[in-house]
């Protein structure tokens, strides 16, 4: 299972700082992540979700992770959880505050929290300062997605340019999942740790915005009508046609 040694993947040297929700895209990328680096951290954010369900299930994917496999185990360091409940304060979306979900304006859902993943990746970048941690990961995709701007991959380019020249470091930002649909993540989860990691991935990690956790589909738990339901349950659905 391991890859160090297969010269086919590149080694990320110097250190990995995961963003780490608990859901299944950035569950699948620290893998991804632990696959490639000796030295793994995580950081994690509470930006005043309704449901907490996702960050509840942050220390359960990680341990489930150690206990699979005992390299991932050796990689894996320090996990940082980051206050940003006041970014919840000045949004008004259906992810922090009590509204419904609707589409608004710009064909976008109200879930998207403006600027959420700038501000991720600015209060990441400062904690990898810190830590001597060069490269940052992200599971954010433009593939199959929710058309958050800033989720795009010329978005989290620039971003890099930006964290680099205002904190003078060389930062890599890595985005595993960008060209990827939500079926071939499956399938990357399944080429990353065999189905012992999906069935971690489909029963542990949590997607859904109404932090629904009651009933467990083949899929996974959660509604089964929000978006990041519809996302998970057609990618399984298309990933398990392919199989
Ligand atoms: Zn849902």
């Amino acid at each position: 299972m391991t890859s160090l040694m297969n010269p086919e993947v590149p080694i990320l040297q110097d250190g990995a700082l995961v963003l780490f929700s608990g859901g299944q895209d950035s569950t699948t990328s620290l893998a991804w992540t632990l696959e490639r680096c000796d030295r793994v951290e995580t950081i994690g954010f509470d930006y005043g979700q309704r449901h907490l369900v996702e960050l509840d299930c942050r220390p359960t994917v990680l341990e489930a992770m150690t206990a699979l496999n005992s390299d991932w185990r050796a990689r894996l360091g320090e996990d940082h959880m980051v206050d940003l409940r006041s970014l919840g304060q000045v949004s008004n979306t259906s992810l922090t505050q009590d509204v419904a979900f609707q589409m608004g304006e710009a064909g976008l859902p109200n879930t998207f929290v403006p600027g959420r993943n700038l501000i991720f990746l600015a209060f990441a970048a400062a904690v990898a300062y810190r830590r001597g941690l060069k490269h940052i990961v992200t599971g954010v995709c433009e593939t199959d997605y929710s058309g958050y701007p800033d989720c795009r991959d010329d978005t989290i380019k620039a971003m890099q340019v930006a964290l680099n020249l205002g904190m003078e470091r060389r930062f890599v930002l890595h985005t595993p999942l960008m060209w990827i649909d939500k079926a071939r993540t499956w399938e990357l989860a399944q080429h990353l740790g065999g189905d012992a990691f999906t069935e971690l991935v489909r029963t542990q990690t949590h997607s859904c915005y109404l932090g629904d956790r009651s009933v467990l589909h083949d899929w996974g738990y959660g509604c089964g009508s929000c978006p990041a339901c519809e996302l998970r349950r057609d990618g399984y659905a298309r990933w398990q046609a392919l199989a």
